[in-house]
């Protein structure tokens, strides 16, 4: 039997090549790789992109924050962000324990597309983009739009994720972050609600980004109540504006963490809660 390759290019155009090349499987922190091959030798050609040093950091270019795709959680909970960003900083603290925040990269988070991926409501509520980079070039695709399914994306077998883009937001927009498991620490969601809040020098909500996570097979906006957001003025009152009715965007199931019935209703008193932890001042 062949043996699989095994590649660990340091140049990231020496990476793109190898992927337009033949199909390999990427190999990040490798803390959702490797759990999902458990007590099977890996026989698939592997490129590990541990290596590509320029893909990992946190730089403001242009309009916004570029997020290199070998960026920890780690990187991410230690570099100096906006207040929009403490919502996503709050999940990343939820990623597993320090030694995955440690080796764990956000990218590995969005790519893994897992229903119950705790980085995907808030980076979809800070509207970030995901660029995709091959020999063809790079392209941007909305988060919303990358994550296509359960464990699936839109990311071609030839493209790497070379980096998340988060748009700038204003100096006065707000966060939330809130998780619901079965347990305080080192649990799969059963459900997560990220908000952003983006406000205007006089107090007012010029945008708005609410998103459910585990609650569908991928983390979705609710976007009746992002409109109805906008123009409020920032108040703790804000969670008196949901409705049931805006969670009709959510397919939630029922499985060994919580029925559907259940989800549906943390779900609720979860964006109520952000609500009034984001619109305090
Ligand atoms: C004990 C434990 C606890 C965990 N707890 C949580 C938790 O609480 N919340 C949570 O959301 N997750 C959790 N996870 C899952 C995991 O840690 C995260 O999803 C992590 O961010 C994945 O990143 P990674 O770099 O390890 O990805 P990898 O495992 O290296 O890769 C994951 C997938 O993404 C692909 N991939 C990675 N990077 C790229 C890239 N740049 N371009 C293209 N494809 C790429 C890989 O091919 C693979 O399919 C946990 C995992 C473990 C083992």
């Amino acid at each position: 039997m062949a043996q699989p390759v095994y590649l660990r290019p340091t140049r990231v155009e020496d990476a793109l090549r190898a992927l337009a090349g033949s199909p390999l499987s990427v190999l990040a922190g490798g803390t959702d790789f490797y759990p999902a091959r458990v007590g099977r030798p890996v026989r698939e050609d592997i490129l590990d992109i541990t290596d590509l040093s320029p893909l990992r950091g946190i730089v403001h270019e242009g309009q916004g924050w570029r997020i290199g795709a070998l960026t920890t959680w780690t990187d991410l909970i230690d570099h100096p962000l906006p207040a929009a960003f403490q919502g996503l900083k709050l999940a990343a603290r939820e990623v597993g324990g320090h030694q995955i925040q440690n080796a764990a990269t956000v990218a590995g988070n969005l790519c893994n597309a897992s229903p119950a991926a705790d980085g995907i409501p808030p980076l979809m509520a800070l509207a970030a983009e995901v660029e995709l980079a091959s020999l063809q070039g790079v392209r941007r695709v909305p988060l919303a739009d990358f994550v296509t399914g359960n464990r699936s994306t839109a990311r071609r077998s030839d493209e790497l994720v070379s980096a998340v883009l988060v748009p700038s937001h204003g100096a006065r927009s707000r966060s939330a972050f809130l998780k619901l498991g079965a347990r305080r620490y080192l649990v799969i969601s059963i459900v997560m609600v990220a908000v952003t809040l983006d406000v205007s020098e006089d107090g007012m909500i010029v945008r708005a980004g609410v998103a459910v996570g585990a609650c569908s097979p991928t983390a979705r906006p609710i976007p009746a109540l992002e409109a109805r957001l906008v123009g409020r003025p920032l108040s703790s009152d804000l969670a008196d504006l949901v409705r049931p009715s805006d969670l009709s965007v959510l397919t939630p199931i029922s499985d060994v963490r919580a029925t559907a019935d259940y989800r549906l209703d943390a779900a609720l008193t979860l964006i109520r809660r952000a609500l009034r932890e984001a619109g305090s001042e």
